[in-house]
């Protein structure tokens, strides 16, 4: 695997052994100005590597150092996701360059397989890291790397855990607003499989824009950010999953 060094001036020290890996999609219009922007010191941001449409790896930031690409985020109660995690930008315009039809661009199978070479050297490295996108980070503020990245082909490939799910049941049980004592259980589940959820029994707006990052993710063809038979079934499974990993 060929990496070519392109250094930011956009790190420092990390605090924290590394445990994370998360996934981005640049959101720009072309992988050279996201590359252009991370090496910028006036722009602050960086990743530790950039993949380009063509599966080129360009490498930014040294795996040892805290590259910025997370921002305010948080997973299993660590907010300092910079600083317990490698990063990852993946070139694609995402919501912001739709293609001509309004479809969201599709990540090349050449750069998905560079994503997963270079991911498993990464493993190699440092040992298995969680997989997440940055919207399971931060679902507040981000939704990359998008409900058309192939998360499910991932997990194929060893990179991250993708829960089997029967159901297709779709009808709902909690939308905005509800309050029952199955949104708290629900909120606890969400809190287990380490998304930053707070108890407090009502569908309140974290809440909702939670569960729309987990439907990005898992059930990408309907985001509405309800819980349904279906959505519930993916966080029983991801709950289980947890479980598992820790005992
Ligand atoms: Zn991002």
């Amino acid at each position: 695997m060929k990496i070519s060094q392109r250094p930011s001036p956009n790190f420092d020290d990390r605090t924290l052994p590394i445990t994370n890996l998360i996934l981005h999609y640049t959101g720009m219009k072309t992988g050279a100005e996201a590359l252009a922007r991370m090496c910028d010191p006036a722009a602050k941001v960086s990743a530790h590597y950039m993949v380009e449409e063509d599966g080129r790896i360009f490498q930014l930031v040294a795996e040892d150092k805290r590259a910025w690409h997370a921002g305010v985020s948080e997973w299993q109660g660590e907010t300092n996701i910079n600083s317990n995690s490698i990063g990852i930008e993946i070139v694609n315009g995402g919501h912001d360059w739709p293609l001509a039809e309004g479809r969201l661009p599709p990540f090349p199978d050449v750069q998905i397989n560079a994503v997963i070479a270079l991911s498993k050297a990464i493993f190699k490295r440092h040992g298995e890291l969680t997989v997440l996108g940055h919207s399971d980070i931060a679902p507040a503020r981000k939704i990359d790397p998008g409900e058309h990245f192939p998360w499910a082909g991932l997990a194929a490939a060893g990179l991250g855990y993708w829960p089997e799910v029967q159901s297709e049941d779709r009808r709902v049980l909690f939308e905005e607003g509800s309050r029952d004592r199955g949104v708290a259980i629900t909120q606890r589940g969400l809190a287990h499989i380490g998304y930053g959820a707070r108890v407090t029994g009502v569908m309140d707006d974290a809440t909702k824009l939670i569960i729309e990052a987990l439907q990005r993710r898992y059930r990408p063809d309907q985001i509405d950010g309800k819980v349904d038979i279906q959505t519930m079934d993916v966080i029983k499974a991801l709950t289980e999953h947890m479980s598992a990993r820790r005992s």
